[in-house]
């Protein structure tokens, strides 16, 4: 027996106490930079010497981690170890594997200042957000060990006389994990630890901007025991061994978080039998959204500006959850927009380090892109607020407002993945509905209404994995709201939820004759 789930705390910054023992990690944490991370492959450290930097993107002077890079013959080799380590690591039992997660969990726990910190400098999140982060990277491991225990001893089926059946969970096999940026610890832990505890064996390969905080994760695994070969550690280029990792004829499941683009990719790659291949492969994809917050007549304006504003420009937008449309009852339209500029201009953007509410957009390419589509948003419709951007330092994006789009301009089609929210008005709610589901995403919503039929029609037909009433759209936690979309918002396994785990099991059937 376990204790009942329940959620990891954040810390209160607005008391002094949790702001100075922070701000001694942040300091402890800067210290380390610039070290050398290396694979990790059957349990030893490799350096390589081909590496590249994680930069600081608060402070693009600031070198994180000089990363060893793994080539395809370091992939072949972690592969040969996830394999072999796979051959005991599948007779664990469900519950040994479980009770290892917990010991994981209570690890994270002593050491989630400093997997904060890195992340602060590592991914510019602020402070709030990067002990969010850690938080629900260990609410992902408590809870998914604990759906391990419920299943461990698999589920009842009928015997009949003479014939006694059993249906149970097993593991599948190797696969591979490929998480994001913008959630570099709670995603990648989840991701990573998920087939784990149910037996599988893993190659991580880190996104390029947060290996650090990726790499926290094998320290801790080392510490808590975990047998060599059951998490191999394979940063590096993705265009050298991405669709090597997942064209591997040992690759049995890919779990993948990230762009539309790539998630596409790997699901037509893994498609792909290959020779000797002797199983079908698993692709468990999320890939980001276009969410909107629609905003009925008769309503509280002041919630409304409060939950567009928040969902918008919490870490900087880049959340596949965050709202980039407001679709707005034209009866409010006026007020919920002077608002949201108004919460809007309080906002501080600068160096996270020193807590600000905003800070940088991840590295130069997506600074890039969101420049662009601020350009281009701003002819589409009318710049409100914000658009000033700097990179100078650091990848500096002002949070962005843009009035008086219509749903088929390409700033309310396609995912930016950045500050900025675009503002369309309809004339009724049956427009609102309209316009929202006009995407090829279907990840978040969040509606306000007061008026119950509209909102019964919001939950029969606003097509997303994740609708909220009278709230914003982001901040799913582990426990109560499983997280996964619908349409190219990926495969809609969701992460934190009681079935997630049967992504990455088999159900055997043992019948037996006395
Ligand atoms: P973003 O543009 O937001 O960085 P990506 O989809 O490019 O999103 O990246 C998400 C993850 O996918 C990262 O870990 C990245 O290294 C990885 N990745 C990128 N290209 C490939 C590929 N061809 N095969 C496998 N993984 C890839």
């Amino acid at each position: 027996m376990v204790v009942n789930y329940h959620n990891e705390p954040g810390i209160d910054f607005t008391d002094s106490k949790n702001v100075e023992s922070f701000k001694k990690a942040l300091e402890k944490v800067k210290g380390e930079l610039n070290q050398k991370i290396p694979l990790v492959i059957n349990g030893e450290e490799k350096f390589t010497k081909d590496t590249y930097q994680s930069i600081n993107p608060a402070n693009t002077s600031e070198v994180i981690a000089e990363v060893s890079k793994a080539t395809q013959k370091d992939v072949d080799d972690a592969f040969d170890a996830a394999n072999e380590a796979y051959k005991s690591w599948k007779r664990w039992s469900h519950k040994d594997r479980a009770e290892f997660l917990i010991r994981v969990a209570a690890i994270i726990r002593r050491r989630k200042e400093e997997i904060s910190a890195v992340m602060v400098y590592e991914a510019g999140k602020p402070w709030d957000e990067a002990v969010g982060d850690a938080a629900e990277g260990i609410d992902f491991i408590e809870y998914y060990a604990r759906s391990m225990m419920e299943l461990a001893d698999g589920k009842p089926v009928l015997d009949r006389e003479g014939e006694h059946n059993k249906y149970f969970y097993k593991p599948i096999g190797t696969g591979v994990t490929i998480p994001p940026w913008n959630f570099p610890f709670a995603i990648m832990a989840g991701t990573t630890l998920a087939p784990v505890v149910a037996g599988n064996t893993v190659l991580l390969k880190p996104a390029e901007d947060t290996p650090l905080t990726a790499y926290k994760l094998m320290e801790i695994l080392e510490e808590a025991g975990l047998p060599k070969g059951v998490v191999n550690f394979v940063p590096g280029d993705p265009k050298e061994i991405g669709d090597y990792l997942v064209d591997s004829v040992h690759t049995h499941f890919v779990t993948f978080t990230g762009s539309r683009a790539t998630g596409t990719r790997i699901f037509e790659r893994a498609a792909k039998v290959q020779d000797g291949q002797q199983f079908l492969k698993r692709v468990i994809a999320e890939m980001g959204g276009k969410d909107a917050i629609v905003v009925d007549k008769n309503i509280d304006t002041d919630l409304a500006a409060e939950s567009i504003v928040t969902s918008a420009f919490g870490f900087s937008g880049q959340k596949c959850s965050a709202c980039s449309r407001a679709i707005v009852h034209k009866d409010v339209y006026d007020e919920v927009l002077e608002k949201a500029v108004a919460l809007t201009k309080n906002l501080t953007l600068g160096n996270t380090e020193n807590n600000t509410y905003m800070g940088p957009v991840i590295n130069q390419k997506q600074f890039d892109k969101i420049k662009n589509y601020i350009e281009i948003g701003s002819k589409e419709g009318k710049l409100e607020q914000g658009g000033g951007t700097d990179d100078s330092t650091g990848y500096f994006i002002e949070p962005t407002i843009i009035s008086g789009l219509k749903s088929s301009d390409q700033i309310m089609q396609e995912e930016i993945f950045g500050p900025v929210v675009g503002f369309v008005k309809g004339k009724d709610f049956e427009e609102l509905l309209e316009i929202a589901n006009d995407t090829d995403y279907g990840l978040t919503g969040a509606v306000i209404t007061n008026n119950r039929e509209n909102w019964i029609e919001a939950v029969t037909s606003y097509d997303v994995g994740n609708l909220y009433l009278n709230r914003g759209c982001t901040a799913a936690v582990v426990g109560y709201h499983p997280f996964g979309g619908f349409k190219m918002s990926g495969t809609d396994a969701k992460t934190g939820s009681p079935d997630y785990l049967l992504n990455f099991l088999e159900q055997k059937v043992v019948s037996e004759m006395f």
